[in-house]
């Protein structure tokens, strides 16, 4: 009886290992996972292309096909903004009005003021 049981739990035991990059490609919402479970199903017998996998699971998303910038905007954008005075939500530092209360702002460029 108790064999058995081992016997169930080392198929389980290797299945999961086999799949290892699948499973941590799923669980990281990988971009290529059906690739890499295409290619840990058809290559992973091959110390490899298991390998390949593998790698390929814990590399972020994109890196492996294009060099993804860095984006810049998002970094940029949570510097360029300012607490409105009046009722303290989050807007552009460049902003003239809140555009949540309407409270004018003193803008600190107004060299760059040419719309007047
Ligand atoms: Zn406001």
């Amino acid at each position: 009886m108790g064999a058995k049981v081992d016997a169930t739990v080392f198929i389980l035991f290797v299945l999961t290992l086999y799949f290892l990059p699948t499973v941590i490609a799923w669980s990281r919402d990988h971009d290529g996972m059906v690739k890499i479970f295409l290619l840990n199903l058809f290559f992973g017998w091959t110390a490899i292309g298991w390998i390949g996998a593998l790698f390929w699971s814990i590399s972020s998303s994109s890196a492996s096909f294009e060099p993804s910038p860095a984006t810049p905007v998002q970094q940029e954008d949570s510097g360029q903004r300012i607490r409105c005075p009046e009722c303290a939500e989050l807007i552009l530092k460049m902003a003239k009005v809140c555009k949540h209360c309407g409270h004018k702002l003193d803008s600190p460029s107004e060299n760059e003021d040419v719309a007047a």
